[in-house]
């Protein structure tokens, strides 16, 4: 048998995998089952310094996820001795990713893309793991898509009970057990499981707490810290608009169409009067120094070079913004955010290039084991690698 902690996106395609082997497989899920449409309840966001998002449920942050399909750290993990390019093909493939056809993409995200355009940047249109044939374009992808066009986990965690996985919710777990150098189990509280193959994708914030109760080493933490600016654009209807359907890649950071609920009340308070649909906005993603820290508290600052990267972006942001016809003067920016926790039990560092730790039989698989920041959607790339350690466990 095999114990799989955590149904997010590297926790449920290990779970799926290993069914799919033949192992029998025990999910312990710490949040509870949900309505895909209630995911935004389930938010268990940390104010680090920079805030780290996350949600905690079954199928963890991916109940929220815009749905943005890049690949991103292959030449990283190459240099690792790691080639996940066949998993990445057959991730894609298996959640359906592709461009959504232009009407779905609203005119906001147009009007940003063409003001990007004729400042002479690369813009490009996102591709998604979202089915256009199902989409209702209500902009709601991050609260919990209400029609189910976009792949979660769940549809892995439910692949995987198909093929005879057991499935337990509600119980975090809190230790692991060893004997010697080998896993024997996990303990919930009070409750124990026991096996010798355990898998550990509890996400980047949890996974390092359980790692360092057994004395693996760990290692600090990056998320992609990102800002959102915006802008008053009367009657533009851009919050319907399906979130992100646009990017532009800039030397450390990524720069994508964005609207964020958080902008009516940033404006009122600067004295602008916009309600939803009179706003647009974009959001500057960099590559973070990981400067993170989990422990008791978890802890993330900006560093000088992420302020650098934060004004660069910001700076290109602003002139398509105003490209686009947003009046500068009501420019608001909000709180940076981070959306990729990550690298906290690192690829070389926590876990061998099989994603096992020094514990026999106690692997990793989950964005802790990220060998760098992506400055990029991760979810391909955390499904790919979940695929390529599962093949060899
Ligand atoms: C708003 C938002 C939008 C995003 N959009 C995108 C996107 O469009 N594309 C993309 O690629 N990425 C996106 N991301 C990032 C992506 O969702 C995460 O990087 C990814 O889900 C991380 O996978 P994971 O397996 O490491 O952790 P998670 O998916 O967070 O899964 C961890 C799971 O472990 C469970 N858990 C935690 N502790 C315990 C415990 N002690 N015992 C048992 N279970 C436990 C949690 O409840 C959770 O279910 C987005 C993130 C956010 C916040």
């Amino acid at each position: 048998m095999a114990i799989v902690v955590g149904s997010g996106a590297g926790g449920a395609t290990v779970a799926k995998e290993l069914a799919a082997a033949g192992h029998r497989v025990l999910i312990i899920e710490k949040g509870p089952a949900i309505a895909e449409v209630d995911a935004h309840r389930y938010y268990e966001n940390v104010d680090a310094g920079v805030k780290l998002m996350r949600t905690c449920c079954l199928g963890g942050t991916t109940m929220v996820s815009a749905g943005n399909a890049l690949r991103c750290l292959e030449e990283e993990l190459l240099g690792c001795g790691i080639d996940v390019s066949a998993e990445l093909a057959e991730a894609e493939r298996e959640l359906g990713v592709c461009e959504l056809p232009d009407e779905l993409i609203g005119e906001g995200t147009y009007r940003l893309m063409e003001a990007a355009s004729r400042l002479g940047f690369p813009v490009r249109k996102m591709p998604k793991f979202i089915n256009p044939d199902e989409c209702c374009r209500d902009g709601r992808c991050s609260l919990g898509c209400p029609a189910q066009a976009r792949w979660n986990a769940v549809r892995f965690v439910e692949r995987a009970q198909m093929l005879g996985a057991a499935l337990v919710t509600g119980q975090a777990v809190t230790g692991i057990l060893t004997h010697g150098s080998r896993v024997t189990g996990v303990r919930c509280g009070s409750r124990e499981y026991h096996d010798d193959l355990v898998v550990i994708a509890a996400g980047a914030m949890e996974t390092p707490r359980l790692l360092g109760r057994i004395g693996i080493p760990t290692t600090p933490l990056f998320c992609d810290t990102f800002a959102s600016i915006g802008g008053v654009c009367p009657g533009i209807g851009f919050h319907l608009d399906v979130p992100m359907g646009a990017y532009l890649p800039h030397s450390s950071s990524l720069i994508l169409t964005h609207y964020a609920r958080q902008f009516v009340t940033a404006l009122k308070a600067a004295g602008h009067h916009a309600g939803e649909g009179d706003i647009l906005g974009m959001m500057v993603k960099i590559r973070d120094e990981a400067s993170g820290s989990v422990g008791e508290t978890i802890e993330k600052g900006v560093t000088e070079s992420d302020s650098r990267k934060l004004a660069c972006g910001a700076s290109i942001a602003g002139a398509i913004l105003t490209e686009a016809g947003v009046d500068p003067a009501t420019f608001v920016s909000l709180p940076l955010r981070g959306s990729h926790p990550g690298g906290t039990a690192r690829i070389g560092l926590s876990v061998d290039t099989r994603l096992m730790t020094r514990v026999d039989g106690l692997y990793v698989v989950d964005a802790s084991v990220l060998p760098a920041t992506p400055g990029a959607p991760p979810i391909l790339t955390i499904i790919a690698l979940a695929k390529y350690a599962a093949k060899r466990m």
